[in-house]
């Protein structure tokens, strides 16, 4: 009989979800636990057969007891493109414990023709390019955590985010509570309704959220693109296709 393995699985994207689900439909003799920050006040769901845990591990120390106590024999670090610590600690967690790591981390967007986009590096200067730009009303898409840079532009703000914001970081702003995937239709219907004049985005990649980009092409509106952090030196994969390949290769099929 094939001994099963331990598999800790950092969610917090799209793919960590979907990489579940292949999972649990798989024959692959693993046991995952899926491990959340606890950022968003509803999860998003995961599939029967999945442990859940939830909070952070407290640094890299707690990251490596949890690898040695939990026996885990792989890791899969399949957090957001946007996650700027979690990274660095499960590449120096694995490392010093000696468990394999991968990553998941979908490609990033590129402008293509008819997009209009100023890219910043930082959130700090997507405000200032919003303030220096003169729009006139702008949608936020960057999330709940990251507002507070705004508070000083003059611009009418609409912030999009899963879960509604500390409301006295923007007061003032109208606030869009929605959770991808979107449309195009449906972009277009928000741009237009509340007549946005510049959007700001982070380049998150990926599908999910790829149509209001599309929406803006079509109706010329301009983006603040904000740049993706650093990311660790650790094996990467772009897809949950290559990752299920990595993990089959590793772990094999129960027979
Ligand atoms: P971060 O800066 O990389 O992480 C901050 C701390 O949160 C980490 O040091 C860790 O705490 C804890 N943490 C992060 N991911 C975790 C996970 N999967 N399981 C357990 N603990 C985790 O990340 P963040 O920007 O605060 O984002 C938090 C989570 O939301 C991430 O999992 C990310 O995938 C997801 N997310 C982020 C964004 C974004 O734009 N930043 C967007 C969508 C989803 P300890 O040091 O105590 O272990």
């Amino acid at each position: 009989m094939t001994a099963i393995r331990r598999v800790l699985l950092l969610g917090g994207s799209t793919e960590a979800a979907d990489l579940a689900r292949r999972i649990v439909g798989s024959s692959v003799p693993i046991d995952v636990t899926v491990s959340f920050a606890g950022r968003t006040r509803e999860r998003a769901s995961t599939p029967e057969g999945i442990t859940v845990r939830v909070g952070g591990f407290g640094g890299i120390t707690g990251l490596k007891d949890a690898l040695h106590d939990g026996g885990v024999a792989a890791m899969i670090d399949a957090t957001h493109p946007f996650a700027a610590r979690m990274p660095f600690h499960a590449a120096a967690a694995c490392r010093s414990v000696g468990v394999p790591l991968l990553r998941v981390l979908r490609p990033e967007w590129a402008p293509d023709l008819g997009d209009r986009w100023t890219r910043v590096p930082s959130i700090a200067d997507a405000a200032r390019a919003v303030q220096t730009s003169g729009a006139r009303r702008v949608l936020l898409t960057i999330g709940r955590q990251d507002l507070a840079p705004f508070a000083d532009c003059d611009a009418e703000l609409v912030v999009r985010s899963i879960d509604a914001p500390d409301p006295t970081v923007l007061a003032g702003a109208t606030v869009l509570l929605a959770r991808a995937p979107f449309t195009v239709d449906g972009e277009l219907a928000v741009l237009r309704s509340h007549q946005i004049g510049l959007i700001v985005s982070k380049n998150s990649g990926g599908a999910a959220t790829h149509a209001k980009i599309e929406a803006a092409r079509q109706l010329g509106v301009p983006l603040v693109m904000v740049d993706r952090p650093a990311a660790p030196p650790v094996d990467t994969v772009p897809s949950v296709d290559d990752a299920m390949a990595w993990i089959i290769e590793r772990f094999g099929a129960s027979g």
